[in-house]
């Protein structure tokens, strides 16, 4: 069975086409800057194939549905193709950013199903109306191929309600919806499953604290399984520092900006979501500038780097005390894979948590989830590569098998 996996932005989308019998991805690209004068289209056949390339081309798509007849072309192209006909794509994955409270779990999309992700664009203006174009025109070019939403809220709908309400009025929740939902929830649940089965133990009493550090960053406490409390809130804004998203303030300082120094509501939401995190304190927000900035003694990129890690360990801290027993700590995404830095900084000085991570297992590179705490550590720590698009592709097959 082939899976195309899309995930949808307003100017772009990513796309892998999985052959699930083997797990294997037989292509993947990008498509970017629909809309615009100057499209481009980068498109991988994966190795391992007779046909192992990687091409892109420059070219305006005016929509979403232009670009994805351009990825169909090349998916049955004679020379890069690596299916025979559409109709060998069998079903559609999508990602789908905000579920809130009405779609709790992947599942076809039908009219009811797309009517709920338009309505919850009030709660993903950013995302869910571009989720919904993907979905939409998928439908249209693929009519045979059923589509599945899956969410990235949908693993977060297990936290209780004391850890998904805010202290405002109830009546904010009653009648907005106002609530803590959290995000990466695909990649969190990818990674806590995939630690258990590294440790060989059973998924559904494994307790983890889930680490998905990228260029947006968030930390879930897994209890049992299940998400039980999840650092990202409403929006992905709330949590840890990220790379030009400010994470937890004091929300009076909005009120503070807004009264005295007369800033509109665009402006503050470029600000805490463009301009702050570690590009607001050093001027750079990815990881590996700011260690060179460090290496030359840049103290800003010191601060930065020290302010990262230190919101991390406050959120270990505390899911810790939630979770009571704790297997293991797993690391994911852009820096929680590949920065052996940022993972023993974190982790330095955990011990009274049974915390550990031995510097030469850290320091070793390697694509494959692998344990970097000692031998004998009491909590396992564990960097896992995360994979979004199997997760989306796993829970599509899954969907259909049950007939969700
Ligand atoms: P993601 O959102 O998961 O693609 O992560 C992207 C971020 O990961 C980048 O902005 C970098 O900060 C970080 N990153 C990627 N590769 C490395 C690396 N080798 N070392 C440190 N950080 C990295």
């Amino acid at each position: 069975m082939n899976v195309l996996v899309i995930n949808c932005g307003s100017s772009s989308f990513k796309y892998q086409l999985i052959d699930m019998s083997r797990e294997a991805v037989l292509s993947s690209g990008l498509v970017e800057r629909i809309g615009e004068a100057h499209g481009s289209l980068s498109h991988k056949v994966a190795p391992g194939t007779d046909k192992e390339s990687v091409f892109r081309r420059e070219q305006p798509f005016p929509d979403h549905t232009a670009g994805l007849n351009a990825v169909m072309e090349l998916l049955v192209d004679p020379e890069r193709g690596v299916i025979s006909s559409l109709k060998d794509i069998n079903a559609v994955g999508h990602r789908v950013v905000m579920g809130g409270e009405d779609i709790r779990a992947s599942c076809l999309m039908g009219e009811k199903e797309k009517a709920a992700v338009s309505r919850l664009s009030a709660l993903a203006p950013l995302h869910n109306p571009a989720n919904l174009q993907g979905i939409e025109v998928a439908q249209s070019l693929l009519p045979h191929a059923p589509s599945v939403g899956v969410f990235d809220t949908e693993f977060h709908a297990s936290l209780p309600p004391k850890a998904f309400m805010y202290a405002l009025p109830y009546s904010l929740y009653e009648e907005q919806r106002i609530r803590r939902y959290g995000f990466h929830g695909t990649s969190h649940r990818f990674v806590a499953r995939s630690g258990a089965r590294l440790l060989d133990k059973d998924p559904d009493f494994f307790n983890a604290i889930t680490c998905h550090l990228g260029n947006g960053c968030s930390i879930t406490a897994v209890e049992n399984g299940a998400s039980v409390e999840t650092s990202m809130g409403l929006t992905p804004l709330e949590g840890v520092i990220m790379g030009t998203r400010c994470g937890n303030i004091d929300p009076a300082i909005l009120l503070f900006l807004g009264r005295n120094g007369n800033l509109d509501f665009p402006v503050l939401d470029s600000l805490l979501n463009k301009e702050s995190g570690l590009k607001g304190i050093c001027g750079l927000n990815d990881m590996r500038d700011i260690h060179a900035a460090r290496a030359r003694g840049e103290a800003r990129a010191q601060l930065a780097f020290d302010m990262f890690c230190h919101g991390i360990r406050k959120y270990i801290g505390a899911y810790c005390a939630i979770l009571g027993r704790l297997d293991a700590l797993i690391f994911t995404a852009g820096i929680g894979e590949n920065d052996d830095q940022v993972r023993a900084a974190v982790c330095a000085d955990l011990g009274i948590l049974g915390i550990a991570v031995d510097p030469a297992r850290n320091a070793m590179r390697s694509g494959r989830p692998r344990a970097i705490s000692p031998e004998t550590s009491p909590v396992a720590v564990l960097v896992v590569p995360t994979n979004e698009e199997l997760a989306i592709a796993q829970e599509t097959v899954a969907v259909l098998a049950a007939g969700r």
